[in-house]
């Protein structure tokens, strides 16, 4: 088998295949954002090695009694958690190693890329290779993506984030101008889209013709 690592979710019942469904979307996904977080730092002088989300697959196998699993590369080594869940839990010392502190600025560069839209959440793994990662996204999603992560992430990582220096290598901006802006609407630059619910009826007699029923 090498270092291919089979029916690591085989204790679930087949019915959750749509969550390994999901689980394989969001990471291959947030694995796409990561390779082209990856194509714009690695070029610049000392930045260095870039975090690699690893592929996950779904397979079905008929034969089996659970016919859904998934398969990814199996990471050796001293699993680490960059970023979890709940942002107070931020371990310091993890966020200080060089891949720590660069899991956090693809972070924000994707929080960047999306105008606040989406978010890798769950940053983990071994040195740069993560996995089971996750996404948040606002309550539309974003391009049609709609993550698998509260979208308190969002505003958890607004507040608590602070930019390092791979951050500003890369010319990110600091998030605590964006936080004293929280208040604004950050749908407005959304414009290929039509938002029906934006239009409102001018003032005055409802229009001929129209029927409006009464509310029961
Ligand atoms: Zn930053």
């Amino acid at each position: 088998m090498g270092p291919w690592a089979r029916d690591q979710k085989s204790s679930l019942p087949s019915c959750k295949s749509r969550v390994l469904t999901k689980e394989c979307y969001v990471q291959n996904t947030a694995r796409q954002y990561a390779q082209i977080y990856a194509a714009e730092a690695q070029p610049l002088e000392g930045f260095g090695e870039v975090p690699e989300i690893i592929p996950i697959f779904l397979i079905h196998r008929p034969a089996n009694n659970i016919p859904y699993a998934t398969v990814e590369e199996e990471l050796i080594g001293e699993f680490v958690k960059y970023s979890i869940r709940d942002g107070k839990e931020i371990n310091f010392l993890r966020r200080e190693s060089e891949a720590g502190q660069k899991c956090c600025t693809f972070q924000h560069w994707v929080y960047q890329k999306t105008s606040g839209c989406l978010l890798v959440t769950d940053m983990q793994g071994v040195g740069m290779k993560l996995t089971d990662v996750g996404i948040a996204t606002l309550a539309k999603g974003y391009k049609g993506f709609k993550g698998n992560c509260s979208m308190t992430f969002i505003d958890q990582f607004e507040a608590l984030h602070q930019c390092n220096k791979y951050c500003k290598m890369l010319g990110l901006r600091s998030l605590q101008n964006i936080s004293q802006r929280q208040k604004e609407p950050r749908v407005s630059k959304n414009k290929t889209r039509p938002n029906s619910t934006t239009v409102k009826m001018a003032p005055g007699p409802p229009t001929a013709g129209r029927k409006t029923s009464r509310p029961l």
